[in-house]
């Protein structure tokens, strides 16, 4: 009987994953995989058998289930499996249904974080998720529900939304609705974290004119506070942040500054 580690690969791109989630993968037998962003990820785990169980024929319940018996089956074969998902494994990843079924075989697991796109987001594009004073609590939101409707609401200062790129004009719509100001800042990304991501700004009633720009790439829709771009002329003390961009420790280059 093995054990079966569920690792984040980050939002796509190979050097994102962790030192911990990259060791690991080094010591698989197997790893069962989504659809891979970066075939760089393949290197980290050369002695393992990869097998493909993303999106097509394993989207629905069904899919699932089928992920869930070869997620066991190679546990009870093999010493270590390793799942390796987009992202952060507990982030809109089933990762629930996936650990429901290993404790259900007698499975021993272990989860490994991965950087959620959210968080890749905010920093292809320099924008904190919180704010100090106006931006004191992020939700990771998916607008699709179970049936295939839309569902957006406010629920905190900066709303990241997950899979809804496809659905910009009726999110925009329902985020009114919900009662966001319509010029609200919203900052779209799409394969954050790659070489070739693409980033535009918009406010809440011109969201939909993301569409095109962002079409067919996975994308998050940042609304609110966390959107917002950093403004310069707001900086905190100059000197403070000069002496961190050299490397010196702010007290001591603002103790500089002070001597006569
Ligand atoms: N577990 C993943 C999310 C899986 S759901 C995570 O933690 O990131 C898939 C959705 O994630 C996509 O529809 C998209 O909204 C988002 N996503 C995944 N990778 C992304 C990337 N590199 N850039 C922008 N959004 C991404």
């Amino acid at each position: 009987m093995g054990k079966v580690a569920f690792i984040g690969a980050g939002p796509g791109a190979a050097d994102l994953i962790t030192l911990r989630g990259a060791r690991l993968l080094a010591r698989a037998d197997v790893v069962l995989h989504d659809a891979l962003t970066d075939p760089a990820l393949r290197e980290l785990a050369p002695r393992a058998q990869w097998i493909h169980v993303g999106k097509r024929g394993f989207c629905d319940s069904t899919g699932q289930a089928a992920i869930n018996a070869l997620i066991v089956r190679h546990g009870r074969e093999h010493g270590l499996v390793v799942r390796l998902k987009g992202g952060d494994p507990s982030v809109f990843g089933r990762l629930e249904e996936e650990l429901q079924a290993c404790a259900e075989a007698g499975l021993e697991v272990e989860v490994v974080p991965g950087v959620t796109a959210a968080l890749a987001a905010a920093a292809d594009t320099l924008r904190p998720l919180t704010r100090r004073g106006s931006g004191r609590s992020v939700s990771l939101t998916t607008a699709m529900t179970r049936t295939g409707d839309l569902h957006a609401s406010r629920s905190a200062d900066t709303e990241v939304f997950y899979m809804a790129g496809k659905q910009l004009g009726p999110l925009s719509r329902r985020l009114r609705e919900a009662g966001w100001d319509p010029a609200t800042p919203v900052s779209v990304v799409s394969r954050a974290g790659w070489p070739d991501q693409l980033h535009s700004d918009h406010t809440l009633d011109t969201l939909a004119q993301a569409s095109l720009l962002h079409a067919g790439r996975p994308t998050v829709v940042v609304v609110g506070a966390g959107a917002r771009a950093v403004d310069a002329a707001r900086a905190p003390v100059a000197s403070a942040s000069a002496a961190c961009r050299e490397g010196i420790a702010p007290d001591q280059g603002l103790g500089q500054t002070l001597k006569p």
